[in-house]
């Protein structure tokens, strides 16, 4: 749909440095619109979405979760007044002025841009990687550890970097071994990460090693082929699960051939600064930045470029006001549903739309004669926490007609074995005593809606 409006400035992506772009021209009254993102460069709130403690950003002197600090920044966006769309963008055209920006459902015009796209998680492409990515293999350990497959089995990390290191770390909270394969003989994780992973017994340290394949059954992967750089021998290592965590491509494909990149894909950017080579677009975080890619860096570059943003609009004559939209008071009550805590009732009460645990599913499953829909996540996993105020508003729109059950697979890992769920968030829609769709990850609350209609 067309929007003839002619918007200040338009933020691309949702991390760190894009709503702390949006929260300094939300304060310099610009009312600033923001595409979230939604799959194609990962998730709404961006990557911290998919870590658990951040012990390093000032002013949480006990550490905040990711999800919890990315909730509270967008709170903070939306309390100044930005717009947000959770969708991608789709298509950006810098050679024309206003900028024309456009996702799948909408068409924009700005003056200003500021790109915070920030970066997405490597694949290796391994011959057997589409057969059992999901079945076994997953690029987000904190998502996906607690998954009842990989309950006391052994799982393999690559990577040698930070990220690899907590990976390993978090997963023997789960698996009973993790193996973690390094292509060099160091490890580009701080001394820091370094020590705790060499000192965990329950951490095997492979250096000079790379995955070469994945073998399985029908049903998971059963192991990962190795290769040893040196001396070219290979071998297998019996696991159930795998997990990458070799790094990230910055998300600059919208840009290319329209802005300066360097020879990886990140955005140049002049020296101090976040202009790029386009005037009037300015870019914020990892999508500029290889060298320190950190929550603190991506929120203060994100400042910079509002404010060089707000003086750029300024000296050009360019700024507008703009009343509060439809889909910012939206915005609102999905940022209050993201922060709602789910309500338990104390006794098990058929009437009710929502329950929470496997006894409610259990009973559920005997008496309820609606459809029911089960979701189930797991502690600290991001994409659960994106996917909360969406579903939320859907079983809204048909309560008393269906019934919704929430499952922590961590608190409950014999139903998720049971249900066959291999990752969280996982969504299964039973009747009848049969279940009669599942749906893996985020989707658009259209996909939901559609699925709970024509099963009611
Ligand atoms: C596992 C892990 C742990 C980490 N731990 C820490 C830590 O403890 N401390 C720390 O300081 N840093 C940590 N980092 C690094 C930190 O997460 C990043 O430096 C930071 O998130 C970068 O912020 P950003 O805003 O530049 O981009 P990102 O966080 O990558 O966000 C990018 C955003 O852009 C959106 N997007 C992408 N493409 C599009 C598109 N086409 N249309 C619309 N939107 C789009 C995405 O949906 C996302 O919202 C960690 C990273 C990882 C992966």
């Amino acid at each position: 749909m067309a929007n003839p409006t002619v918007e200040n400035l338009v933020i691309i992506g949702s991390g760190p440095a894009g709503y702390t772009a949006a929260i300094y021209a939300g304060r310099a009254n610009l009312k600033p619109l923001m595409f979230e993102g939604f799959q194609t460069g990962g998730l709404p709130g961006g990557q911290l979405m998919t870590t658990t403690e951040v012990e390093n950003f000032p002013g949480f002197p006990e550490g905040i979760t990711g999800p919890q600090l990315m909730d509270q920044m967008k709170a903070q966006a939306v309390r100044w007044g930005t717009e947000l769309y959770m969708e991608d963008v789709t298509s950006v055209d810098l050679s024309q002025r206003p900028f024309v920006i456009k996702s799948d459902d909408r068409e924009v015009l700005a003056h200003s841009i500021v790109i915070a796209t920030g970066a997405t998680a490597k694949r290796l492409g391994l011959p057997c990687e589409g057969q059992f990515w999901s079945r076994g293999i997953s690029a987000c350990a904190i998502c996906d550890g607690a998954t009842p497959l990989f309950r006391g089995a052994t799982l393999v990390v690559i990577g040698g970097g930070d990220t690899a290191a907590e990976e390993s770390i978090y997963l023997t909270k789960y698996g009973d071994h993790v193996h973690m394969l390094v292509r060099t003989d160091k490890m580009r994780a701080s001394k820091a990460m370094q020590d705790r992973v060499l000192a965990n017994p329950r951490i095997t340290v492979h250096w000079n090693t790379e995955p070469i394949d994945v073998i399985g059954n029908d049903e998971h992967m059963t192991g990962v082929k190795v290769k040893d750089t040196k001396t070219g021998e290979e071998s297998t290592i019996d696991a159930k699960g795998l997990f990458y965590a070799i790094g990230h491509t910055p998300n600059t494909a919208l840009f290319k051939g329209q802005l300066d990149l360097d020879d990886v894909g990140y955005i140049v950017t002049q020296h101090g600064s976040v202009e790029t080579s386009v005037e009037g677009v300015f870019a914020a975080g990892d999508v500029q930045d290889h060298e320190f890619r950190q929550a603190i860096t991506a929120a203060g570059t994100g400042c910079m470029a509002a404010m060089l943003s707000e003086r750029w609009l300024s000296f050009n004559g360019l700024v507008q006001e703009f009343g509060k939209t439809e889909a910012q008071k939206l915005a609102e009550e999905d940022t209050a549903h993201a922060v709602e805590v789910f309500q338990v009732s104390g006794e098990f009460d058929v009437t009710e739309t929502r329950h929470e645990g496997g006894l409610a599913l259990r009973k559920l499953y005997h008496e309820s004669d609606r459809l029911i829909v089960v979701k189930y996540v797991s502690p600290n996993c991001g994409p659960c926490h994106t996917l909360k105020p969406i579903l939320n508003k859907v079983i809204d729109e048909f309560n008393d007609r269906i019934h919704f059950v929430e499952i922590d697979i961590d608190k409950d890992p014999d139903i998720a074995e049971s249900a066959g769920v291999m990752g969280t968030p996982t969504i299964q829609f039973f009747k009848d005593k049969g279940m009669v769709a599942e749906v893996k990850g985020v989707k658009q609350k259209s996909q939901y809606r559609e699925l709970i209609e024509s099963n009611l």
